[in-house]
């Protein structure tokens, strides 16, 4: 029989095997039955795990979190802890103090969850919809593209340089994500690209 365990999984599998089977070589197999109706249900065994990457710095690191609420059932997800994954190449289960402290800023009040956009000669951001973000976010770099490629050198040799946009990645992606941002910045003609970790 094939059984597909992560290493998370076998760990906690394996130690339970071995606690059960150690109490009931000491001859407690009916004392193991009522310890274990006093034992509390262990407080992350409903909720619903989601991968993510830690978005702090370039390491990556890969992320659990745990949350309750039924989606499905419009209820809305509470976050109510986060931890390294152990089956994560990168990171192992590990995290640095930043890390280890994601759930107090993801739960923080004064994160931000939507774009602001300052209007020209604004003093104030304003929240708008994710759509609208990207339709404005479009639109500029279409029409700086249309208004300043740079199609051929002095001598006539193509480059196709945009040099009046630039873009600023984030670090903390996937390689996947990474290759994908790259190809679409560079397809563009863009030349200022970078991010926070200059990788
Ligand atoms: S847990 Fe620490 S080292 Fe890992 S990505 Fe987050 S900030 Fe970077």
């Amino acid at each position: 029989m094939n059984i597909d365990l992560s290493r998370r999984g076998f760990l906690r599998l394996a130690g339970a095997g071995a606690a059960a089977t150690t109490l009931g070589a000491m001859g407690f197999g009916q004392a193991e039955a009522q310890v274990a109706a006093h034992v509390r249900s262990f407080k992350l065994a409903t909720t619903t795990e989601t991968r993510n990457i830690c978005t702090y710095c370039s390491v990556a690191c890969g992320i659990i979190m745990y949350s309750n609420g039924d989606l499905n059932a419009g209820e809305k997800a509470e976050l109510i802890h986060i931890e390294g994954d152990a089956d994560h190449p990168t990171n192992r289960g590990t995290l640095c103090p930043k890390g280890s402290a994601l759930k107090s800023y993801v739960n923080a009040e004064t994160r931000l969850t939507h774009p602001r956009y300052r209007a020209p000669g604004s003093d104030r951001f304003e929240e708008i919809s994710w759509d609208e973000a990207f339709d404005k976010i479009a639109r500029a770099i279409k029409d700086d593209r249309d208004a300043n490629l740079i199609e051929t050198d002095d001598k006539g040799t193509p480059v196709n340089r945009l040099t009046t946009t630039g873009f600023l990645a984030a670090s903390a992606t996937t390689n996947e994500t990474a290759w994908a941002t790259w190809k679409v910045v560079r397809s563009l003609g863009i030349v200022g690209f970078d991010n926070q970790a200059r990788v």
